[in-house]
């Protein structure tokens, strides 16, 4: 009898120490270094371990072996490791012809006159041959052991309308959508709405009024995004996406990601507050928003976009360097939490201050769900 009791009392405290060992589940974006040697991977992987990230989000450029090495590394430091690699935003190169690049409604090709930045080379999603190097491109890397997911980056249009917080940075005001910005208005397009709807869209005064034309593109992303999926899983690794906030209130208007129908393991939308000249309550807000949508059904991982410099935030007019600042940090995380969130994803761990460690590390303790 003796020994039974004190065998209930082990469960007991057992069973006590797992409640108190909750923690939020975390993921980081992760770009590089490629430079740094296994050990010093290693170093720098554990350390995120033990600092309370769950596994990373890594982007490096399209050879599967870069991930296998990597992988091998993160894997055995405990993380998860999941491809981080652009989707339709694709640099020039020997595979793509000129011709599968994305036209604007003023007739330009994102190929050799992209919108905004010079990097913005997005292709266009009719094209089956854009599919099929899509598929190889992710298939490769989902054929790496090492590999636990694939994960979906600009699996978009170019923004039609910018991020509020975006406008003075490119000198622009953005209170409709304008040709410039607006794609894709390639024949083929064209002519397949042509057939679907019987509208000729080039002769169409504003398009942004044809509720048709927008769900075209929606579906373009979404088949792309479902068609992937089916690959990947048949592969036995998950297939995952960062998105834009919402989907009503930001990604479909200015994306046009309708990713409430898109079939993914789960879902990283960019809550990146300070873009939209928001606080870091109105994380909570977006990421209701997003379960209620998926109807609690994909996880929701709330992008967290992070201030490298916290004490320059106030002077700083890059919204780039923008982000939660340590005493927000807390906040937000709750916010998400709170808000059905499955957890979180930092961008990017390295640009975490001790001070936002700090924070991170009281706020990831808590459990937000026990009531
Ligand atoms: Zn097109």
């Amino acid at each position: 009898m003796k020994n039974l009791t004190f065998l209930l009392l082990v469960l007991l405290i057992f069973s006590c120490n797992k409640l108190q060992e909750y923690k939020v589940p975390v993921y980081g974006w992760l770009s590089g270094p490629r430079d740094l040697t296994d050990q010093e991977l290693k170093d720098k992987f554990s350390d995120m371990k033990n600092k309370g990230i769950d596994g990373l989000m890594y982007q490096a450029d399209h050879n599967p072996e870069t991930y296998r090495r990597i992988g091998k590394i993160a894997k055995g430091a405990g993380l998860e490791f999941h491809t981080w690699i652009p989707t339709m935003k694709q640099s020039p190169n020997p595979k793509l012809k000129q011709e599968w690049y994305a036209i604007n409604g003023k007739g330009e090709s994102a190929y050799d006159k992209p919108a905004y930045v010079s990097y913005y080379n997005f292709l266009c999603p009719s094209r089956e041959e854009v599919y099929q190097f899509l598929s190889e491109l992710y298939g490769s890397i989902a054929d790496v052991e090492e590999v636990d997911g694939i994960h979906l980056d600009y699996i978009r249009f170019p923004d039609v309308i910018l991020a509020r917080g975006l406008w003075d940075k490119y000198g622009l005001v953005m209170d409709r959508e304008y040709p410039e910005y607006d794609y894709c208005y390639c024949d083929k397009c064209v002519n397949d709405f042509k057939e679907i709807s019987g509208i000729d869209i080039k002769s169409v005064e504003d398009p942004s009024q044809v509720q048709e034309w927008k769900q075209f593109r929606y579906d373009l992303i979404t088949n792309i995004i479902n068609r992937l999926a089916v690959e990947i899983h048949q592969k036995g690794k998950q297939i995952n996406a960062a998105v834009f906030p919402g989907p009503n209130s930001v990604a479909k208007k200015i994306v046009r990601q309708e990713w409430d129908k898109w079939n993914l393991d789960a879902i990283y939308p960019m809550n990146y507050n300070d873009f939209y000249l928001e606080g870091p309550e109105w994380i909570g807000d977006v990421t209701k928003e997003g379960v209620e949508a998926t109807h609690h059904k994909i996880p929701i991982y709330s992008g967290l976009f992070i201030c490298p410099n916290p004490e320059n935030k106030t002077e700083e007019n890059d919204p780039e360097n923008h982000g939660l600042i340590p005493s927000e940090l807390g906040t937000a995380i709750r916010a998400s939490m709170e808000n059905g969130a499955a957890g979180i994803c930092l961008f990017t761990p390295g640009r975490m201050t001790d001070a936002h460690w700090v924070e991170f590390d009281k706020a990831i303790r808590i459990n937000y769900t026990a009531k």
